[in-house]
């Protein structure tokens, strides 16, 4: 029987962990982190995954900010409120909800933030930092599933890892923490990858994400494997209030049988971007709290 990669479960002892030392410093006087959160236009998911992220905050006692602009409001408009967060000494950290209305530039506006307050770990400044091997603030995703791996004590030293999709915000920077913390044998594959399969297949441990449910099927994973799917896509569900459901990449109920340890979706790499986010922005705090000594 494969064992499953609990993210709610490894997220709710992180969330833990957060509290206590949030109380700590509260109880030595001491101002608790602050994250603020910008979301822009009336997405319905976006608005769900900020919900979920607020939560966050309150159950480990973080201070939040929630700012709400239109959908119309200009790239310029938005930016003069990213600067205003980045001088702002109160806010530890801030994310922009993606995705952006067409008419704004995300790379522009995410290169406006301050890195040291880039919670998501998007800028290129922390991208690049996975290379450099001084994270600043690793990209949430795959800081998360690092996390998971660890905490199940999943050895990727010399592993076969196999990362499917290579998103700037999850694959590319994952497949390179890989590479560099985890010293595994990384390969890449994405939308021009010929056979995939012949890939997936050799994984040992196999990462996908890519936002298509069901792509990896049954014979495209090795018996044994460690597979983590990233995919959250919504899926018509009639038989749902909320209309629809979570779908990820792998065809779990046929994969699932063939693997050591896989990732549920709903409840696997999801509340682990969230604990993530939530390290990140304490992590922002302390190092504010050194440097104002
Ligand atoms: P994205 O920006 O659209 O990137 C998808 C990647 O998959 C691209 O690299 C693309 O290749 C590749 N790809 C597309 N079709 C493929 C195929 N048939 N075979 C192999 N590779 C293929 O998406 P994303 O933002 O990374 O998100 C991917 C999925 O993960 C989505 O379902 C998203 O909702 C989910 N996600 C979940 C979390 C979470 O916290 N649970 C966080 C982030 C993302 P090219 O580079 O060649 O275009």
């Amino acid at each position: 029987m494969p064992e499953k990669l609990d993210g709610k479960q490894v997220a709710a002892a992180i969330k833990s962990e957060i509290a206590s030392k949030v109380k700590d410093y509260r109880e030595s006087g001491k101002r608790a982190p602050h994250l603020a959160i910008i979301i822009v236009g009336d997405d319905g998911a976006s608005h769900t995954y900020v919900g979920g992220k607020i939560n966050a905050c309150k159950a480990v006692g973080f201070d939040y900010t929630l700012m709400q602009f239109a959908g119309t409001i200009s790239e310029a408009k938005l930016i003069k409120h990213i600067e205003s967060l980045n001088e702002d000494e109160d806010i530890d950290g801030f994310i922009v909800q993606l995705p952006l209305p067409e008419h704004i530039s995300v790379e522009k506006v995410t290169e406006c933030i301050a890195p040291e307050k880039d919670v998501d770990g998007f800028t290129n400044q922390n991208f690049g930092s996975i290379v450099t091997q001084h994270p600043l603030l690793l990209p949430a995703t795959p800081f998360g599933i690092m996390e998971l791996l660890k905490r199940y004590d999943i050895v990727t030293q010399g592993q076969n890892c196999v990362v499917v999709g290579a998103s700037r915000i999850a694959g590319a920077p994952l497949s390179l923490m890989l590479l560099q913390q985890g010293m595994a044998t990384v390969t890449v594959c994405h939308k021009y990858t010929k056979d995939l399969a012949a890939h997936t297949r050799n994984a040992d441990i196999l990462v996908v994400a890519v936002g298509k449910p069901g792509l990896i099927t049954e014979e495209m994973v090795k018996e044994g494997a460690i597979v983590i799917d990233v995919g959250t896509t919504r899926v018509e569900d009639k038989t749902r209030k909320s209309g629809f459901r979570l779908r990820g990449d792998v065809d779990y109920d046929h994969v699932a049988p063939k693997t050591s340890f896989i990732t549920p979706v709903p409840g696997g790499v999801g509340p682990m971007t969230i604990a993530s986010l939530l390290m990140n922005t304490l992590r922002a705090y302390e190092t504010s709290e050194q440097g104002e000594g």
